[in-house]
């Protein structure tokens, strides 16, 4: 199967494949991101992933037709709605910044895949510049919450997909602007060390990931996300646990 922009995000080349997001479905509930294979379980588009997607569509030239496909970002007076007005004001405030646009600048939405830890992997990298760095867009409510999201393990793959197809070990940035009221602009690049550690992390726990998705071993609930509270009935639990840290 070869992944283009058309069946990159289908069902069939997520159960081919293992990505980042894929992957890190697995560690936050094996069941919910089994049920999602299966087509079962979709979880909710939240206002605040749309906003970071218009923001995305600005960057990748995909803008006009995302605002043809998301009618509910208008108002029903044709304007855009308040959170879109403020990702307008994130792009504006972003093309004014010569180096933020120059990490913007690479082969956008680069596709590549790999065999890694025994299974095929597939990534779309935000911007690739194939002799100086990998750059991943990043809209975020604020600086401080960025490592919440484990951005060490998207860049980890990027990496390494990108090395197995002979590019050499490209460092890794994130170019962040911030929802806040006045938006905020930054480049990180996250430190090779951390890279390093992230990988192993994932090698570590792909195995037993593997074996889940293959259907040799049943998926563990988590008990807490929205599709377990979906399927699973009410339990017994004693009321001290909560108590606990
Ligand atoms: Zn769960």
């Amino acid at each position: 199967m070869r992944l283009t922009e058309e069946n990159y995000y289908t069902n069939e080349s997520n159960w081919k494949y293992w990505s980042v997001s894929q992957y890190k479905q697995f560690t936050r509930c094996e069941a919910a991101a089994m049920a999602q294979l299966r087509g079962e379980y979709e979880p909710p588009v939240t206002k605040a992933l749309l906003v970071g997607s218009f923001f995305d569509a600005y960057f990748d030239g995909s803008l006009e037709q995302f605002k043809e496909q998301h009618k509910e970002i208008f108002t029903r007076k044709k304007e855009l709605r308040a959170e879109f007005r403020q990702a307008q004001k994130m792009i504006e405030r972003a093309k004014r910044d010569p180096l933020f646009m120059k990490f913007m600048s690479g082969e956008a939405q680069k596709i590549m895949t790999a065999e890694m830890f025994g299974v095929p992997w597939k990534v779309k990298i935000d911007s690739f510049i194939s002799d100086t760095c990998i750059t991943d867009l990043k809209s975020a409510a604020n600086f401080r919450t960025l490592p919440r999201y484990r951005y060490d393990l998207q860049g980890a793959v990027y990496q390494e997909v990108a090395r197995l197809n002979g590019y050499g070990v490209l460092p890794f940035y994130l170019a962040v602007c911030t929802k806040e009221r006045t938006p905020g602009m930054r480049i990180y690049q996250i430190p090779q060390s951390a890279l390093d550690m992230a990988l192993r992390e994932i090698q570590d726990n792909m195995p037993h990931f593997i074996q889940v998705k293959s259907g040799e071993i049943v998926p563990k609930y988590c008990g807490v996300c929205d599709y377990c509270k979906t399927v699973q009935g009410a339990e017994i639990h004693n009321y001290l646990e909560l108590l606990e840290d």
